[in-house]
């Protein structure tokens, strides 16, 4: 059933106009002006707040001086997807947040763009980084195909371990290739940056669930180890009355449709409702304005000061005049034919702060209104997804679902490693790349196998 009313289709040059990089590649001496402005810092800030520390400094240098090779290989060697990272990091809370420029009053450096610029020389020309290292007989699974099982199968295979990846989804790249919004990053360039990954001679098994289509004992039959980077599950339902009306989305369904199909083949509502706050209800929000919805609302039960989005993406949202519904809170989803037509909601108040610092909202009674709207996206957090690891003795699982690891990020069953999203519960790119990265190491550590 389609939805009550649709946004006016748009031409594709208009889409691809406002999907267009929010953060555009630089020039060739755009790259050189702003590399020279960097000042080489000693113990440099901007290296210490990146998860997977790549040497900041030295890879700007290495620009400034005309070596790109050089320049790519300490950032990839760091973060094997420093190109995805150098578009979707949110840098201006780690690298460029800790730049000291800030302290001068000066313009932090766009390392991001920096960083983008020496890896898409590479990738543009398909030079081939890095190697497979002389096997040395032990085999490793992945589940998963995201950037935490991707980080972790690059290292395990320059060390010489034979590595498969088996992930349930058509394309690799879990999250980063399905989630993030396209005006950073388009499915395309995230695939071709996997590349990179298969060039290390790691085997990408697509369309295969655990432990659908490969039981537990079949992979610890044929594998010494196996990762876990299974990442989280769906979007919370509300459990509103009407959600089960037409029109009704999770965020992830939502945003994979921006991923997947055509921007004017993307059902979308002449008027969005977005419930929530934090990064990925500005992906929603943004991404129904840009697809032409006419009024977009993000509804959201706390303050402004309380909302959890960076700073950055917020402004994104403000720029794309979405409208704020603050301290309001969804009562019920209205239907007209089976359709979305409309959300009641209540105003609340916010009371003392809790032991986590949040003020805990309360409706007030008698403040019910209702907005018109044809769409209303989920967008209130993942749920964890890995009820499929509860048959695995030893594996276990938290409280909140995510996976129990020790400083090595092996589980409780000695075979199992895990890293990502599974157990941190929710966090960036270049969190997960940090957390393959060291699993792999715990790993390595545990198996013990002899380097060539
Ligand atoms: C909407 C949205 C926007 C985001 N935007 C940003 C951003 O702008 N910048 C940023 O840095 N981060 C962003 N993130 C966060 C980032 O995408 C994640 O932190 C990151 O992808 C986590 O990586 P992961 O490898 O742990 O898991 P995932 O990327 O989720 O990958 C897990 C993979 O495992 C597969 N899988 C799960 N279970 C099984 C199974 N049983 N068998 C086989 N395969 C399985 C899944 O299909 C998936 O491919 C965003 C997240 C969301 C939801
Ligand atoms: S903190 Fe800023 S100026 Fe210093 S090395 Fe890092 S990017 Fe360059």
């Amino acid at each position: 059933m389609p939805l009550r009313d649709t946004a006016p289709k748009l031409s594709p040059e208009q889409y691809e106009k406002n999907f267009a990089d929010i953060t555009p590649p630089m020039t060739q001496r755009q790259a050189a002006i702003e590399a020279a402005r960097c000042l080489y810092c000693f113990d440099a800030p901007c290296t210490i707040a990146c998860p997977t520390h790549i040497d900041v400094p030295a890879f700007i240098k290495k620009i400034s001086t005309g070596n790109l090779l050089g320049s790519a290989r300490e950032i990839l060697s760091a973060n094997i997807l420093g190109q995805s990272c150098g578009r979707v990091c949110p840098t201006e809370a780690l690298c460029e947040g800790a730049c000291v420029m800030h302290e001068k009053g000066e313009l932090a450096i766009e390392i991001g763009r920096l960083q983008r610029y020496s890896v898409d020389y590479v990738l543009d020309r398909n030079i081939q980084l890095f190697h497979a290292g002389p096997p040395n007989g032990k085999r490793v699974a992945c589940i998963g195909s995201g950037p935490a099982s991707l980080a972790c199968a690059a290292e395990l295979a320059k060390w010489g371990y034979e590595v498969t990846i088996f992930d349930r989804n058509e394309l690799p790249g879990g999250l980063n290739t399905y989630g993030i919004a396209a005006y950073k990053s388009r499915s395309a360039e995230t695939v071709r940056e996997i590349d990179l990954i298969k060039q290390l001679g790691v085997t990408f098994r697509q369309k295969t669930e655990v432990p659908r289509d490969i039981s537990f004992a079949e992979l610890e039959k044929q594998f010494d180890a196996i990762f876990i980077g299974a990442g989280l599950g769906e979007t919370w339902e509300l459990n509103l009355p009407g959600e089960d009306l037409q029109g009704v989305y999770g965020a992830l369904e939502f945003i994979e449709r921006t991923k997947t199909q055509a921007f004017g083949d993307v059902e979308i509502g002449r008027r969005v409702a977005c419930i929530g706050a934090g990064n990925t209800a500005i992906d929603v929000v943004t991404a129904s304005k840009r697809l032409g919805a006419e009024i977009v609302y993000l509804v959201y039960r706390r303050g402004e000061p309380e909302m959890p989005a960076f700073a950055y993406e917020y402004q994104l949202a403000k720029q794309d005049a979405v409208s704020f519904l603050w301290q309001t809170q969804p009562v019920r989803v209205l239907g007209a034919n089976g359709a979305v037509s409309g959300l009641e909601c209540v105003r609340t108040e916010l009371g003392a702060p809790d032991a986590k610092g949040r003020r805990s909202p309360a409706p007030v009674k008698g403040s019910e209104f209702v907005i018109e709207v044809d769409m209303v996206v989920r967008a209130v957090g993942q749920k964890s997804a890995t009820d499929f690891l509860k048959g695995v003795k030893g594996v276990e699982l938290q409280k909140n679902g995510t996976v129990k690891i020790n400083e090595l990020h092996q589980t409780g069953h000695a075979k199992y490693f895990a890293g990502g999203d599974c157990t941190n519960g929710g966090g960036e790119v270049v969190d997960a790349v940090a957390e393959g990265m060291t699993a792999a190491r715990g790993l390595d550590k545990v198996l013990g196998a002899p380097r060539g």
